[in-house]
């Protein structure tokens, strides 16, 4: 990257409203239950603490890592765990909490995945979401926000490990 030059895309404000709005919708529909939310490192980890702080009803917390099989960046379109969750799932409702949809690859590779352990339900919580790019056919439960193609950084999501501690989103130019 040449320079650091970066557009807020959305606010601390834009993004603590939206959570909240989040957090109070997946509060009514999990009434009655414990789920257990799975937060998708790395880069989960902000949106999620801060959605999990919100919610109105008990939560378990866990913590999932994903790699793509293949080199590089290009997705290959199979994902392999890197680092499991540590809780049994099977009749458990389960709330996965990912960054970002993009091509939609990650997700529905580690949806079939922790289906297979009989959960009681698995749905995902997506903090943005790039329809656009999608390559398989995946919709998220619950959105924050739509975004066009452009790649972002903060809020928990990086370019080469840098920006994570942003407290908003920007989007990245100038990547060489
Ligand atoms: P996919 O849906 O293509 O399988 O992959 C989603 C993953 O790609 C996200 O979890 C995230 O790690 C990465 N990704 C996709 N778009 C962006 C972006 O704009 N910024 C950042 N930092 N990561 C992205």
């Amino acid at each position: 990257m040449k320079n650091g030059e970066m557009e807020v895309l959305f606010s601390r404000e834009m993004i603590d409203r939206r959570v909240r709005e989040l957090a109070d919708r997946i509060s009514l529909e999990y009434e009655g239950t414990e789920p257990l939310v799975v937060g998708v490192l790395k880069g989960a980890f902000v949106f999620m603490a801060d959605l999990v702080r919100h919610l109105h009803v008990p939560c378990g917390i866990d913590f999932i890592r994903v790699a793509s099989y293949g080199s590089g960046s290009t997705s290959s379109g199979k994902v392999r765990i890197g680092k499991d969750i540590e809780t049994p799932i099977s009749g458990r409702d389960v709330l996965i909490v990912e960054d970002i949809v993009d091509t939609g690859l990650t997700l529905s590779s580690l949806v079939k995945i922790l289906r297979e352990r009989h959960p009681a339900s698995i749905r995902v919580c997506a903090f943005l979401d790039k329809r656009e790019r999608r390559q398989v056919p995946f919709e998220a439960d619950y959105v924050g926000f739509s975004i066009p193609d452009h790649f972002v950084v903060g809020y928990g999501l990086d370019f080469n490990e840098k920006f994570r501690f942003f407290p908003d989103v920007r989007v990245l130019k100038n990547i060489i």
